[in-house]
């Protein structure tokens, strides 16, 4: 079979730049050619450290959510999902201790007034902007969260806070959850969604925004397995990224120092990937103890534990939490699965996701505009189309084309040609070897089924 199609009406959509340029760039610039992530509001000059999740990228990032959720939800018994409101009132937050611990120290340069987060700089010193020594402002301790009114008048009785972390509706709902679902320790409570933090200094991308969205479970067990589950979650999580395609060497667990840990925390590791900045966190897993249940239960005066009739005693259960960032997430597969490679003396750019998180799994490309091939392609579409996400593109050359899918990490493109008209049958190409099959219409569901699984 041939590799690839013929090279003579095969230009790469793009050429490669003249310079080596930036693993970061090449990632930016993909993101935003190809649909993956834009930058908010550009129209209005962009708003800083936004950002829209384009045709491919929602895709992506629904597949990043979707796999979390299987892994953490579908394929367990012990594990229950929820979906918690964003808006929630200051007594949750003062009984978590964010109003007066979730903070980072602000400083700022007299010398050219930037900003910084002082725990986050080489050396605290000296300003990264600037380069000036000894200019910093004393550090002062700077809330995260954001506070807005519910309702029409802008009073105190109506602040409101937008979550900074999905867990504390987890916690807040826990005694609901326990009697609905009739589960007990050891149990989890699964959720996804939107966070927002007021960050010092968002950046590298969607690697720290103000608003992101997280991928939480809270696993409730009696408090003297605690250690136990801590160690099994680090495996488990750190395995979820592996098993997703992430070249083990990028990866590593890393403890905290007593000094780093939250104000919650008993003991928390982070799972870290190697961006091309350096080491940075994907991920933490956190040994909450019974920190939040006692929290919530003092504040609030509702009980907040567990009676195991087994053994007649009541206990607050012990919590770990793996807590990973989505879009951060994502983030770190599109770096991983990004490659460049020669091709009959042209750079080939090639996405190699996993296939589970890949936007579209086949795109279907008659082999010309030609009319006579075009309900052929659209009864393969509407074939594929309930099994699988799809493209259909029948615009520019066959070679632009491959190369396009390439892109967005397709793992099949599916071509018509004349010969389908008479033979029934059609080319299978992958994405990572180029190689090629020829596949007739009946089996084709199964066969892609079978290569997707
Ligand atoms: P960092 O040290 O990077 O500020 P954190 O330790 O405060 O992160 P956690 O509170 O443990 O983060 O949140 C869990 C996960 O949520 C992080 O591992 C990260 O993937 C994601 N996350 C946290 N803050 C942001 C952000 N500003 N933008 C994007 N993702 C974030």
């Amino acid at each position: 079979m041939p590799a690839d199609a013929p090279a003579s009406d095969d230009t790469p959509p793009d050429a490669p730049a003249a310079e080596p340029v930036d693993r970061m760039d090449q990632i930016v610039n993909l993101a935003k050619r190809r649909g993956f992530v834009f930058p908010s509001a550009e129209i209005y000059g962009g708003f800083r450290s936004t950002y829209d999740y384009g045709p491919i990228g929602v895709l992506l990032l629904r597949n990043v959510k979707d796999a979390w959720w299987r892994s953490m939800v579908q394929l367990r018994d012990d594990v229950v999902g929820l979906d918690a409101a964003i808006l929630s009132p200051p007594a949750v937050w003062e009984a978590s201790g964010h109003l007066s611990n979730f903070t980072d120290p602000l400083v700022d340069c007299r010398h050219c007034g930037a900003r910084h987060r002082s725990d986050d700089i080489p050396d605290p010193d000296v300003c990264p902007t600037c380069g000036s020594r000894g200019t910093f402002t004393e550090a002062r301790q700077f809330n995260l969260m954001f506070k807005t009114h519910a309702g029409p008048v802008e009073e105190d009785a109506a602040v409101a806070y937008l979550r900074p972390e999905t867990a504390q509706g987890i916690f807040v709902n826990f005694a609901n959850v326990l009697q609905a679902s009739r589960k007990k320790p050891p149990f989890g409570i699964a959720q996804i969604g939107k966070s927002f933090r007021n960050e010092i200094t968002p950046g590298n991308f969607i690697f720290r925004t103000r608003e992101f969205e997280q991928m939480e479970m809270e696993f409730f067990v009696p408090p003297d397995e605690a250690h136990r589950w801590f160690e099994y979650w680090c495996d488990e999580r750190r395995r979820w990224y592996v098993d997703l395609g992430i070249d083990p060497a990028h990866l590593r667990l890393r403890e905290h120092a007593t000094d780093e840990l939250s104000h919650y925390s008993a003991g928390t590791s982070d799972v870290e990937y190697l961006f091309p900045w350096g080491w940075g966190e994907l991920e933490g897993v956190a040994n909450r103890g019974c920190y939040d249940l006692t929290q919530h239960a003092e504040a609030s005066g509702e009980r907040l534990d567990y009676f195991d009739q087994a053994t007649n005693t009541r206990y607050v259960p012990h919590v770990i939490e793996p807590a990973a960032g989505a879009t951060r997430t994502m983030m770190a597969f599109l770096l991983d699965a990004y490659d460049e490679e020669e091709v009959r003396g042209e750079t080939r750019t090639v996405l190699r996701l996993h296939h589970r998180l890949a936007p579209y799994k086949v795109a279907i490309l008659p082999l010309s505009k030609k009319e006579t091939l075009t309900p052929m392609a659209r009864e393969v579409l509407g074939l594929l189309q309930p099994h699988f996400m799809c493209d259909y593109d029948e615009t520019q050359a066959i070679g632009r084309r491959y190369r396009r899918q390439d892109e967005l990490g397709t793992p099949f493109c599916v071509t018509v040609d004349f010969d389908s008209l008479d033979d029934r049958a059609v080319t299978v190409r992958e994405r990572d070897s180029m190689d090629q099959v020829r596949v007739s219409v009946d089996e084709l569901v199964d066969h892609l089924r079978e290569q997707l699984a």
